[in-house]
C-alpha cells in the first residue's frame, strides 16, 4: 500500500487480508502464507478494528488517509485526529516488527504447552534472550482477561501446596499441617454435563487455608448461586452469595470426591516442571494465570492468539505507561 505521495487516501479497506479475521490459519504454513510481512499484518489489525473501513474514533468519520511520517497510522479528513492501527493493543509503540509479535503469539498460543522465552528466541532468531523474555513476560500479562464472567452452577473447590522452587525458597519445609517452604493454591474448576467432563478453571495463589484467604476467593470466582463443592475444609462455608457443599472426607480419597480440580492440580505441577523446570513463588500468579488461559482457552486457539495481542473483542485497552518499552 506504498504509494509515491507523502500519504494515501484511504476510504474503505487496507490491503492485505481480504478473508477477515475469522477464518483462523488452521497451520504454520497457512499463518506464514496469509501473514507474511508487515503489510498482511497491519490489515489483519485493521480488519479486526473496522471491519466495514476506516470510521474516526473522534467525529465517526469514514475518509482518513494513510500517513507515511507515522507507521501504521491513518489521519480522518473530517477532524485530522490521528489513530494508529495498534492503539490500545500489546504492539503499541513497540519497536519490534509486528510480523514478530504475531508468530510469538501464534506459537504461544497454539502450543499446548506453552512456550519458554529461551525457546521462542531459537524459534524467532530473535537476537537477544532479553527481548524474548520481554515478549514473553508482555504476552503472558495479556494472559489475565478482564472483565471475565464467574464460574456458574456446580464447582470443585480445593487447595494443594507444590514445592518451592528457587535459590531463594528451600525446597523441602516443614512438615504437617506447617506450609514453610511450599506455595499454597486455591483451585477452583466448573463440573459440566453432570461431571462428563470440566468447564472453566481458576487459580489462585493463596497466603493461608483460613476463611480470611478461602472467602475472598469464592467470591471473585463464582458466581452469585454457584455451589462450591468442598470436602469440608472448615474455612470454606460462609462465603456470601455462594451454596456450600461440603464432602468431609479424608484426605486420601478427596480425588474422588473433586476428581476435576485433582486433575487440574496434577497437570498443572507436570505442566510446571515441564515447561519451567519448575514455578517460582516471584512469579507464581503469572504462571498460574498462563495455566488458567491455556485450559480455558483449549478449543478456541484463535481467541487466545487475539487476546494475547490485546486485539480481542471487549479487551480493555491497554495504556503505554503499563508497559515497558519493547
Ligand atoms: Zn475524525
Amino acid at each position: 500500500m506504498k504509494s509515491a505521495g507523502h500519504r494515501q487516501e484511504q476510504t474503505s479497506n487496507t490491503g492485505g487480508d481480504e478473508a477477515g479475521i475469522t477464518a483462523f490459519p488452521s497451520s504454520l504454513i497457512e499463518f506464514q502464507q496469509r501473514l507474511p510481512d508487515e503489510a498482511s499484518c497491519v490489515g489483519y489489525l485493521f480488519k479486526g478494528r473496522w471491519p466495514e473501513g476506516f470510521v474516526c474514533p473522534g467525529c465517526c468519520t469514514r475518509r482518513a488517509w494513510e500517513l507515511h511520517t507515522k507507521p501504521w497510522t491513518w489521519e480522518c479528513a473530517g477532524c485530522h485526529r490521528q489513530t494508529s492501527v495498534t492503539a490500545g493493543t500489546i504492539m503499541h509503540h513497540s519497536k519490534l516488527p509486528l510480523t514478530i509479535w504475531f508468530w510469538a503469539a501464534y506459537l504461544m498460543a497454539t502450543h499446548s504447552n506453552g512456550i519458554s522465552a529461551l525457546q521462542l528466541q531459537r524459534q524467532l532468531a530473535l537476537g537477544s534472550y532479553k527481548t524474548a523474555w520481554l515478549l514473553c513476560a508482555k504476552l503472558r500479562r495479556s494472559m489475565v482477561a478482564p472483565g471475565r464472567s464467574a464460574l456458574a452452577g456446580l464447582v470443585e473447590v480445593d487447595e494443594t501446596e507444590i514445592a518451592c522452587c528457587s535459590k531463594h525458597d528451600p525446597v523441602t519445609g516443614g512438615r504437617g499441617r506447617s506450609h514453610q517452604g511450599k506455595m499454597l493454591i486455591v483451585g477452583a474448576v466448573e463440573v459440566q454435563d453432570a461431571g462428563a467432563g470440566p468447564g472453566r478453571i481458576r487459580l489462585a495463589e493463596v497466603s493461608d487455608y483460613s476463611a480470611n484467604s478461602l472467602h475472598p476467593f469464592v467470591t471473585q470466582n463464582l458466581a452469585p448461586g454457584a455451589t462450591a463443592k468442598t470436602d469440608g475444609w472448615s474455612a470454606y462455608p460462609g462465603a456470601p452469595g455462594v451454596d456450600h457443599d461440603p464432602h468431609v472426607i479424608g484426605k486420601m480419597a478427596a480425588h474422588i470426591v473433586l476428581p476435576w480440580v485433582h486433575r487440574i492440580f496434577s497437570n498443572l505441577k507436570i505442566w510446571g516442571l515441564g515447561v519451567y523446570h519448575g514455578l517460582r513463588r516471584q512469579h507464581l500468579q503469572s504462571y498460574l494465570d498462563e495455566f488458567v488461559f491455556r485450559f480455558n482457552r483449549r478449543r478456541t486457539r484463535h481467541a487466545a492468539f487475539r487476546s494475547l495481542l490485546g486485539i480481542a473483542a471487549g479487551h480493555a485497552l491497554l495504556t503505554y505507561k503499563m508497559w515497558i518499552s519493547l
